[in-house]
């Protein structure tokens, strides 16, 4: 069987329905741009070019003067874009709005950031590749490693922020893989409701989330062996572009 790639996004679309998986990563099947999802692509694209200005210069203006340019390459991309937002002021007022909502949580004036984007990679076992993007990972003078990530939703209820560090957890554990350095901190950083969700990754974490990896890799290596997908019906079927082809809703 060919190596099996697994991300934090693909591992939580199983976790959540194995059929969503299966519809998303085996069959390919399209889907529908989501405004959410392309406003949140919007707000990392400025996030991530405002820390090509000198720092003195990274200000709520330049963000928003960023805005209107980056929006038109995201409208360039996916045309279809266009028709979908009924009042592009709107639009791009929510953007700024979220925009603001970071100069409140983090000062980009006063540091440096080491890598934006950064793509970690490691094979977990002889079949499984593990990957993702990290938004942004600061290296302090003093070699402490944060992980950074921007949600452009909500912070989890209580009760939920275990599942929400999951994807950043993985990020650490490609992190210390890599290096052989453990990140000294994990960031989420909503700006839907203007919080940070932090915390510090232990060795005893990372390899829980090694063996859960590992463990989610079995079930989905089981799934295709015997094409068994199950649909998992939850308040995610409503965000779900596979809903009218669901068995669970047909
Ligand atoms: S509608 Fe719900 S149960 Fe069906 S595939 Fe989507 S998430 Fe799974």
């Amino acid at each position: 069987m060919s190596q099996l790639r697994l991300s934090p996004s693909r591992v939580n679309d199983f976790a959540n329905c194995p059929l969503l998986y299966k519809y998303r990563i085996i069959d390919q099947l399209p889907e529908s741009p989501s405004l959410d999802a392309e406003r949140g692509t919007l707000v990392h694209t400025v996030l991530h070019d405002l820390f090509e200005s000198p720092a003195a210069l990274r200000t709520v203006q330049t963000a928003t003067e960023l805005l209107p340019s980056r929006w038109q390459q995201q409208l360039e991309t996916k045309p279809e874009l266009a028709s979908m937002i009924t009042s592009e002021k709107e639009w791009l007022d929510r953007a700024t709005s979220l925009l603001k909502t970071y100069f409140d949580l983090e000062n980009p004036t006063i540091f440096e950031p080491t890598h934006r984007e950064l793509h970690l990679e490691q094979d977990l076992a002889d079949d499984i590749y593990l990957h993702g993007y990290v938004d942004r990972l600061d290296v302090a003078p003093t070699g402490e490693v944060r992980i950074i990530d921007y949600k452009t939703g909500k912070s989890p209820k209580p009760g939920w922020e275990e599942k929400a560090l999951f994807q950043l957890r993985v990020y650490a554990l490609l992190y210390w893989k890599e290096k052989n350095v453990i990140p000294k901190l994990l960031q989420l950083i909503y700006l839907g409701d203007s919080s940070v969700l932090k915390s510090t990754p232990t060795e005893q974490e990372l390899v829980a989330t090694e063996n859960s990896l590992m463990k989610i890799a079995d079930s989905i290596r089981k799934a295709i062996e015997t094409d068994t997908w199950i649909p998992r019906k939850s308040k995610l079927c409503d965000w779900c572009s596979f809903k009218s082809i669901c068995p669970a809703h047909n």
